[in-house]
């Protein structure tokens, strides 16, 4: 097995590597990392979540961009707030020992005047929503003429949100000899398209089964009365009580019901979703992460591509709409060589979708009965 230092990388990122105790880089690292740091050019990698793609195009970067220069080097497009704020945190972790590096997260909801001016400081790295992204090039504050290095970051995300148009407004912004490194759980064709279109004769890498989810995630349904959803709820929460989940639900509406149910009943929850303020949202996602909450109640949307550590549970209050979601919400779950336990309720009328859902991961499930609540079980 390689180490860190196998791979080309230099002091300044083993110390921090050190720091943060990986012990040795994970598949995608190993596979991405040599050739990145050898190769100017592009690059496709398929990998699952929690593989750890982040330092898979995040220690590379760092190592290639110059720090003596204030010009912006580096751009990372992710698909939402959270995952700009979790890549640019975790970047200036990478780089830490990289004396002079400037980091800056752009993203909606929070001030535009702001974050033109921190990228104005001299950002040689910018982490960036294509919204705000988009925004922000419109309006001359950012300029992007001179970049080497473009990471699309979970493209599959930012595509199936219906960025493709700003994604590819942005590219048209950045020189034509740029390496673009293209990161992905999977490869649908919008994917592809872009690779095709955006891209050079890309190396492609694939890390394990395409679509297969997590495998150390078990997937379990629980089959009750769509009147008795929330009780089967309350009752996970019961049985375990170190729990520490993403509950997620189908609507905003439904999400901050259910949160401020289980508040009301004593449970340590929190609503996350699209109608709270860019604060409010920075503010739960710091205490979950300090885990001073138990259970994040949220929406697809906003939970996406969320990296917590030791989330023992995904709890599907109801089923996403494309069942494809689904793996996304399991993906919360079992990451970094951790175990976790996927938990669907269903109700009769979708128990149907688990069937589906079993030929998207290539599991299966397990049928089980809520905790001490036969009656509420079908
Ligand atoms: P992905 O983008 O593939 O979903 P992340 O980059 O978010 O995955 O990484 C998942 C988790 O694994 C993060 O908490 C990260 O800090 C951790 N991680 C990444 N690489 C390593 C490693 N080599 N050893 C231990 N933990 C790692
Ligand atoms: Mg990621």
């Amino acid at each position: 097995m390689n180490t860190f230092q196998d791979l080309g990388l230099n002091e300044d990122l083993l110390m921090a590597i050190t720091d943060l105790g990986f012990e040795k880089p994970s598949e995608v690292q190993n596979k991405a990392i040599p050739i990145l740091l050898e190769k100017e050019g592009d690059l496709v990698a398929l990998a699952q979540t929690g593989t750890g793609k982040t330092a898979s195009f995040g220690f590379p970067m760092l190592q290639k961009i110059n720090v003596d220069s204030r010009t912006t080097q580096g751009l990372i497009l992710s698909p939402t707030r959270e995952l700009c704020l979790q890549i640019a945190n975790e970047m200036k972790q990478y780089g830490k020992y990289c004396k002079g590096l400037n980091v800056v997260a752009i993203y909606g909801g929070s001030s535009i005047t702001e974050q033109a001016r921190d990228v104005k400081k001299g950002a040689q790295i910018i982490v960036a929503t294509p919204g705000r992204m988009k925004d922000m090039i419109s309006r001359r504050l950012v300029d992007i003429s001179k970049i080497e290095y473009a990471v699309l970051d979970e493209a599959d995300e930012m595509l199936n949100m219906g960025f493709y148009e700003d994604i590819t407004s942005i590219l048209s912004h950045t020189p034509e000899d740029k390496s673009t490194w293209l990161f992905s759980a999977t490869m649908p064709k919008e994917v592809a398209t872009i690779a095709k279109n955006f891209m050079h004769q890309p190396i492609e890498i694939t890390v394990g089964n395409k679509n297969e989810s997590t495998s150390n995630v078990t997937h379990e349904y629980f089959l009750v009365n769509a009147r008795d959803r929330y009780q089967a709820l309350k009752r996970l929460a019961d049985a375990n009580p170190d729990i520490f989940s993403v509950v997620f639900c189908r609507t905003k509406r439904d999400t901050q019901k259910v949160a401020e149910q289980l508040i009301e009943d004593g449970y340590s929850a929190a609503a996350l979703h699209g109608d709270l303020s860019q604060n409010q949202r920075d503010l739960v996602m710091k205490s979950f992460r300090n885990k001073q909450i138990q259970m994040l109640v949220a929406t697809d949307v906003a939970a996406r591509g969320i990296d917590v550590d030791d989330i023992t549970h995904v709890i599907n209050y109801q089923l996403p709409d494309e069942i494809e979601t689904y793996t996304h919400r399991s993906g919360r779950t079992g990451r970094a060589g951790k175990t976790g336990v996927s938990m669907v309720i269903v109700s009769k009328s979708e128990v149907r979708k688990i069937k589906s859902i079993e030929r998207i991961i290539k599991k299966n499930f397990d049928k089980k009965d809520i905790p001490n609540g036969m009656e509420i079980c079908e």
